[in-house]
């Protein structure tokens, strides 16, 4: 396990929700970071099949460009109902004929398919989300970081907050949906913390303990 040595990094991703949320986690840690977004970067197509392989096409992608360590986050919702969908297709499911997303549409088309299995019970609706973040290096090394969090689909959607699929994901154990949630509820977590929530959380938790704890 290769340890970061240097507090200067890239957020290497042109999601502006997901920017956010890994903005709040790496601030207590004391980072200086810019985004992808933000250098400018092009976009690289994720080819991959799986998350870790998405995660590090972006990680690679922007520590080559930038010639800085990039930590990069490759997520999706899997519905057990639907085999797994839309899983590393959860983007794509956004998409519209100009290139834009709409998740209004995104959010109606897991009802529909969930409607079409007849998963009517909070148990035949259980799906997880899962962020896998890769940390890479302008040498090509990289080390990758996995968190879940399972959690029933809700129908109507409910909630304002976060970003994307949230206000249908209720995780287990809650009686708000992640849309209901506060951003501290959702994805909130300092070293030292037992605990973390959301999926990305969980994830950033263990490349703190793995990457940056002696
Ligand atoms: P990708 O990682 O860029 O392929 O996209 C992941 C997709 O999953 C995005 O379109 C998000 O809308 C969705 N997603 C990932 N994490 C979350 C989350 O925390 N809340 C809601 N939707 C999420």
């Amino acid at each position: 396990m290769r340890k970061l040595d240097t507090r200067t990094i890239v957020v290497a991703s042109h999601n502006a929700g997901k920017i956010a949320e890994i903005a709040d986690l790496i601030g207590p840690m004391g980072f200086s970071a810019k985004s992808a977004a933000e250098l400018r970067f092009d976009e690289p197509d994720e080819t991959g099949t799986t998350f870790e392989e998405n995660a590090a096409i972006k990680a690679l992608a922007s520590a080559r460009a930038s010639g800085l360590p990039s930590l990069s986050d490759d997520s999706g919702l899997v519905v057990e109902a639907l085999g797994g969908a839309p899983g590393v297709y959860t983007a794509n499911w956004a998409e519209k004929a100009d290139g834009s997303r709409d998740f209004a549409m995104a959010m109606q088309k897991v009802e529909d398919a969930l409607a079409e299995h007849g998963a009517v019970t909070p148990e035949s609706r259980a799906a997880h989300f899962v962020s896998v973040l890769c940390l890479a290096w302008p040498d090509g090394h990289t080390e990758m970081f996995r968190g879940e969090v399972a959690g029933t689909l809700v129908w109507p959607p409910r909630g304002t907050s976060g970003f994307g699929y949230d206000p249908v994901f209720q995780p287990e154990g809650f009686d708000n949906t992640f849309g209901e949630m506060t951003a501290e509820q959702k994805h909130g977590w300092k070293p030292g913390q037992t605990q973390a929530l959301s999926h990305r959380a969980r994830a950033f938790k263990t490349f703190v303990e793995t990457c940056l704890e002696a």
